[in-house]
Formats: C-alpha cells, structure tokens, sequence
C-alpha cells in the first residue's frame, strides 16, 4: 500500500458520529457509534510513524499504538488485534473510556496543530472488528504448570492479572461478591460510555481461555482469606476503592439528615445500572431525579457520570457544582462536552457550604460560596479558596456529592499479615523482586487498594504487573 506522507494533513481527524441528541438524552445507550471500514483506514493512515512514539509512553500499558495502527491500515484487523492483546487485557474497554486526551492522544504529535490520530476508537475498532471476525485470543501453545491463583476482585485489575496468568500457564480463579465480572466497569461505568455487553463478551472470552469465576463469593464472609491463601498457590488482591471522600455538608434539620441529605455518586450509579439490567444487587439505593432540579458536586469522572444519569432519568434541570474551572478540572474533558451537549448547566469556581431543608427535612436548595485560585498545592495544582462575602443559594431537590474514592482495610485481612500505611493503602510496589508484592510474600495487591482511586487502565496496568510478579516467584519456587 502506498503511502501519503501529508495524510494527516490533507484528511483531518474524525471521530466517530455521536447518537442524536434526542436519543442520548433519553436512552442508556453508548453515545459514539462504530467506525466504519473506510474511515478506520484513512484515520490510521494520519499517524506519522514517530521514531520515538510520544503516544506509546504516555499510554499506562505501552501499547504499540503506531504498529498496529499501521496494520490496521493495511486491512489486518486479527494481526492488529492480537498486537493489542500483548501490552493490554482490555483494549476495547481502553478504547471506549480512556481519557485519551490525557494520555495517548494528548501525548500524539499532531495534537496541538492538526488534531491527534483517533487512536482510542482505533482501539475499539480493531478489537471489537477482530470479535466480530470470529478471532479470539490463541493459548494452543501455553503449557499448564498445575499451579493456582485466588484473584480476588473481578474488575480491570483482577482481570488483567488472570489474562497474564493464564496466558503463563498459570490457574487463575477469580472471586468476586457481585453478579456479573467488571467491577466498575460493569456497575460503576454507565451504559452510555460503556455498555453492558462489552463485558459480556469478556466473560465468555476469559472463560473460553481456561479462566474460572466464582461470583457472589464474597471474600470475607463467604470464604476466609485464610482458606484462600492455604488452598492457592499465590493471592492477588483487586479490591478497588469504594470509600467515600466525604464533605459533610451541614444541613438545616441534622434529624432528618438520613433520609433528606445529599446522595452519595456510587450507590446512585450502581443502583441506577442494577436497576436498569436488573442485576441481581440490591437496588433499594434506586434514585430516580425524573422531575427534579439535581445539583452534582465535583469535577471528575463520576461526576460526569452522575450529571449525565441524571439527565437521562427525565431530571427538570442538571447543574455541575465544581471549586476551580474547566481548565482545571480532574476528569476527561470529552465528558465535559458530552455533558454541556446533553444540557447539564456548569457552575465553576464554587464550593458548596450547607444543604438547604424545608420543616420536613425534604431538600429544597444548596448554599454555596464562590472561589478564586490562589497558591499551587503540593501537586502543583493552584488551591481554591473561598471569597467571604460570596455567599449565594441555589434551588435544589436532590444533590449528589461525587467527590472520590479512598482504600479501605478490610477486617478480613487483619492476620493476613499484609500492611497498609496510615492512608489505608496496601503497601506493594513496583519496583520489588516480585513487583506489587505485599509484606506478606504470597499476596499480591494492585491499584485503587494500593494508589486509591484511578484509572482503568492503571489498574490494568498493575494488574498485568502483579501477574508477572506472581510468574517470576512461582517459576522461582520450582
Ligand atoms: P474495581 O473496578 O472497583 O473492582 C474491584 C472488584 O473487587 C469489585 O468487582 C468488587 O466487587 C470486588 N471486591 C471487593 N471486595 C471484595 C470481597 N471482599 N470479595 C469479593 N469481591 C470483592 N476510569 C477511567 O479510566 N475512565 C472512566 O471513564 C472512569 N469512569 C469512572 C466512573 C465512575 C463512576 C467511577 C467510580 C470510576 C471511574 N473510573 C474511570 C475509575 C475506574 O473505574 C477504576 O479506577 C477501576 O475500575 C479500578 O479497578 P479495580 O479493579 O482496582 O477496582
Ligand atoms: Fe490510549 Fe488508553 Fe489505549 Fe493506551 S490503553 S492507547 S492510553 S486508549
């Protein structure tokens, strides 16, 4: 095939069409749909083939981006696929909720004057075209050593370290409390950035590749650590972070602070998708904002998530609260824009003070403060601090406070003899004889459990990192 070296500026970047407006305001549908064969050619074709791929080092798994960009190029979707599959467990995942523009796309050198190559769809276009094809992942020449593993957690972690294991030989047997394998990806994630059938898919996958869940097992109580650690060879341990980082806004009838106070983001998004798929969880935490003037505060991915349920749920009107701007905002900006396109309203550089009540302890507004940047924090990011005087309140029926997530001990690991330092974060780390090793030489612990909330493909990352840390000391045990 030939090759036009001015490609990328002669054929712009296109990303791939949006569903209606009308639609995706209603519907828990994905709102990107596919690419089509034509575009996945000429999009491919932008990359320059750096000598040194920017993309490639900002992206947390070092996926050979121009390499199976280039196969994709030349129509070899399966080869390009199977390239996806070395570096990454979950490319079609990483290519649908990625914040590309923070990592690959934002590192590519055409970013800044000709638009980036539309690496992530590219991701999700290989991989999902290859499924469709029929290809799936090919163990034929993987020799089992016998050996076991508990992996507990069945979200991108606990995932991506059973895809290593496997692929090494090695048994992986993941438990998990929930239904359904994905962690947030399946109960977290709504459906309209990830729906549910892309892990459905997974699941048959990993099993057909020799990999076992127990679902509904929750470590802990339905089975100890310790029956684990005696019955399996090594443990890994992919929790995820689930620990609310609360404000505690004060609220004008602390009696009826229970049941009329703000929502938390995670119990609204997973009781909205156990709702909607009638998963097997509880939805007693089932929130509907049809009709009500809902106001979100934070600036990250949840947020996005919840403005954007809330909208589809029929809410009357949807306000982002966030303390800096949009420049400063921690989540992906693509969201952002998806959110303004669907209509959510931002208030920037606010933060809230007190939960507004009526006698009945019902919500009826929020009174929030404005804020300015002033000195840059230990990471660099300019502090918000409030104006006095700056006080105002807005109308409000239900407020969702998306603020983060923390790690938490669990009792169960009490004698497990794995230490956490004085955040509540596993100590295990990357740079160890057997990376993501615990002070306890048979666990193995990654990610949201380890760093607190992050990425999905961090988690995958380390994930994959833990697995070869578990390989090396097993091949090393004999
Ligand atoms: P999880 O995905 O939380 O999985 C942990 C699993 O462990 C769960 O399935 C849980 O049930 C299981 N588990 C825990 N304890 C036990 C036990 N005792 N016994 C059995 N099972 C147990 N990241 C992005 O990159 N892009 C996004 O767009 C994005 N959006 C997000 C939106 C929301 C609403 C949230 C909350 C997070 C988002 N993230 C996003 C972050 C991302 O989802 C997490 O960083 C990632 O899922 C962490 O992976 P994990 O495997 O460590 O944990
Ligand atoms: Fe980009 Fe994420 Fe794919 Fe890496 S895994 S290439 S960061 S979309």
């Amino acid at each position: 095939m030939s090759h036009n070296d001015f490609q990328f500026i002669e054929v712009q970047r296109v990303d791939p069409t949006k569903v209606e407006k009308a639609k995706r305001t209603e519907q828990f549908i994905e709102i990107y749909q596919p690419m089509d064969a034509e575009q996945s050619v000429s999009q491919s074709d932008r990359c320059l083939d750096c000598g040194n791929p920017y993309c490639e080092w900002k992206c947390p798994v070092h996926n050979y981006i121009p390499q199976w960009l280039d196969l994709a190029k030349q129509g070899r979707i399966n080869e390009a696929a199977e390239l996806c599959h070395q570096t990454n467990s979950l490319p079609e995942v990483c290519g649908r909720v990625c914040p590309q523009d923070r990592l690959c796309e934002g590192a590519c050198t055409l970013n800044d004057d000709f638009g980036a190559v539309t690496i992530g769809s590219m991701e999700k276009y290989i991989v999902d075209t290859a499924f469709e094809q029929g290809w799936r992942p090919d163990l034929s020449e993987v020799i089992n050593t016998g050996k076991t593993v508990a992996v507990i957690g069945a979200g991108p972690a606990g995932l991506a370290c059973a895809d290593v294991l496997i692929r090494n030989g090695i048994n992986p047997v993941v438990y998990d409390r929930n239904s359904q394998i994905g962690g947030l990806l399946t109960f977290g994630i709504p459906e309209f950035k990830l729906q549910k059938s892309v892990m459905a898919r997974r699941r048959e996958i990993f099993e057909s590749m020799g990999v076992q869940f127990k679902l509904e097992v929750e470590v802990g109580k339905d089975i100890t650590f310790e029956q684990l650690e005696q019955q399996y060879d090594a443990v890994f341990l992919g929790l995820g972070a689930y620990k609310p980082l609360s404000l505690s806004l004060p609220s004008d009838d602390s009696a009826a602070q229970s049941e009329a106070s703000e929502q938390q983001a995670l119990p609204y998004l997973i009781a909205n998708t156990s709702h909607i798929h009638k998963f097997s969880q509880t939805t007693a935490d089932y929130v509907d904002m049809k009709d009500k003037s809902v106001v979100v505060l934070g600036g990250g991915d949840t947020a996005m998530d919840c403005v954007r349920t809330a909208i589809r749920q029929g809410a009357k009107s949807v306000t982002c609260a966030y303390r800096r701007d949009r420049e400063n905002m921690p989540g992906s900006d693509r969201e952002v824009t998806n959110a303004m396109e669907e209509g959510v309203e931002f208030m920037w550089y606010v933060q809230p003070l007190k939960v507004e009540n009526d006698d009945n302890g019902k919500v009826t507004g929020l009174t929030l403060i404005k804020t300015e940047l002033g000195e840059p924090d230990a990471n660099g990011r300019r502090r918000p601090q409030n104006i006095e005087g700056s006080e105002f309140t807005v109308d409000a029926d239900a407020i969702v406070v998306a603020f983060g997530f923390q790690p938490e001990k669990p009792d169960w690991l009490d004698s497990a003899k794995v230490n956490f330092n004085q955040w509540n974060e596993c100590e295990a780390f990357d740079n160890s004889e057997y990376p993501m090793q615990t002070s306890n030489p048979k666990v193995f612990a990654v990610c949201d459990i380890v760093v607190g909330a992050d990425l999905i493909v961090t988690a995958i990352a380390q994930g994959r990192k833990a697995a070869e840390g578990i390989v090396d000391m097993l091949e090393d045990m004999g």
